[in-house]
């Protein structure tokens, strides 16, 4: 059983084939028309879309205006995406632990690394630019939405206001959202410039194969990055020249080539008309999850705050290994050989080569962020699973903690 299989049936294919003999293939009116969509599914006034959430992550960060030195804030739990944009404007990445109920990232923490950075207090740098890198306050901070559910979004939006951070929210997994409790709404409240950033990769919960599309409710940051998308050309320069002068533009800035073709918009437009119905079925499969796995004492259901609707992009099983004679490691080989396939999420940052040997992280640096690791398995969740399948990844999870139980 594979870990996760798009949904995508006859409505995709007659709306790709519809786009592929409709003469216009790149970015048009089926772009335009997905925008429309997701910014009233989601409740803001601005979408952009691109051919994946990382450009929509580095974008934003463009916009906002990150400079090369510049303190970021992110949380080490998550994929390479979210840092990696930092480094692209050689900017500094600062990691901040995470809570261990949501595995974002920890509010309180972020707090006392943003009040701790702006007094200069230089323990809380990366390891290796301790004695070069002046501490000062960031000027942005990347949160991500783990599994889609946002964390302390108010409170975290209340602290860039005060130390005015911008936001930029990776909400790579967070599509279906609900319009009422989408944490933009809190950037209009604060006053603080912010997008977030939606992922349409094969394995997302809304999938277009590979693309993105950005959120804000900012005209000006919609505005350019909508120009920085497509080669830094101004529409201005579209604009005033109307009529026989259509074959004019303008290069405003050295852009980057991130746009969303017609083709996979036309699939996105499909998927998101049935991310409700998909989703369904994924909160069914997650409940028939938790019922069964919450008999052992071993395995710890993920668990969703009140009030908050989970699109179920993932089913994070966290594991007690203390009271196992395996760790997380063998679990999987041990479900892997009775035919399911499972993933990680995440291997944090801060174990990974470049960042080891670039800021001098060692693992133990963010204790919650590698403890959480350690005991996370991710469980196929996917509308596409039968009832049967959803049984059998019952039946081997009970039986190897059964057999692995101390
Ligand atoms: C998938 C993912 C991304 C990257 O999305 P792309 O569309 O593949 O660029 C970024 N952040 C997180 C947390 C993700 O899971």
């Amino acid at each position: 059983m594979p870990f996760a299989r798009p949904d995508v049936g006859e409505d995709e294919v007659d709306a790709v084939r519809d786009v592929l003999l409709s003469g216009w293939l790149t970015t048009g009116e089926r772009c335009r028309a997905f925008e429309h969509a997701v910014a009233a599914n989601v409740g803001v006034a601005h979408a952009v879309a691109l051919n994946s959430c990382t450009a929509a992550l580095h974008l934003s960060l463009e916009a906002v205006g990150v400079r090369a030195g510049d303190l970021v804030v992110t949380t080490p739990y998550t994929f390479a995406s979210t840092a990696e944009v930092i480094r692209y404007f050689d900017a500094v990445p600062v990691f901040v632990d995470i809570d261990p109920v949501t595995l974002n990232i920890d509010v309180g923490q972020l707090e006392t690394a943003v009040e701790g950075l702006a007094r200069g207090d230089r323990t809380l740098l990366p390891p290796s630019l301790r004695d070069t890198v002046a501490p000062r306050a960031p000027v942005a901070v990347l949160p991500v939405h783990i599994g889609g559910i946002p964390g302390d979004t108010g409170r975290l939006y209340d602290l860039a206001a005060e130390h005015r951070m911008a936001v930029v929210e990776d909400a790579a997994h967070a599509l279906p959202t609900q319009p009422s409790s989408h944490s933009l709404a809190h950037a209009e409240r604060a006053g603080v410039p912010a997008t977030a950033c939606f992922s349409f990769y094969a394995t997302k919960p809304v999938t277009t194969g590979e693309g993105g599309m950005l959120v804000t409710n900012d005209a000006q940051i919609a505005d350019r990055v909508r120009i920085m998308g497509l080669h830094g050309l101004s529409r201005d320069a579209w604009g005033r020249h109307g009529g026989d002068d259509r074959w004019r533009y303008e290069i405003v800035a050295p852009g980057f080539k991130y746009n969303m073709t017609d083709m996979a918009a036309a699939v996105g437009l499909v998927q998101l008309k049935k991310s409700e119905v998909m989703r369904s079925r994924r909160r069914t499969i997650a409940e028939r999850y938790n019922d069964a796995f919450s008999e052992f004492d071993a395995l710890e259901p993920p668990s969703v705050p009140p009030g908050v609707e989970s699109p179920w992009h993932l089913y994070m099983l966290r594991i007690h290994p203390e009271r196992l004679t395996i760790g997380r490691d063998v679990l999987i080989r041990r479900l892997w050989e009775r035919g399911i396939a499972t993933s990680i999420h995440f291997i944090p940052l801060h174990h990974h080569q470049y960042y080891r040997e670039t800021f001098s992280y060692v693992p133990g640096d963010f204790p919650v962020a590698t403890r959480e690791f350690e005991r996370e398995v991710s469980l196929p969740i996917y509308s596409g699973m039968s009832d049967l399948d959803v049984g059998r990844v019952i039946e081997a999870v009970g039986a190897v903690t059964v057999a692995a139980a101390l």
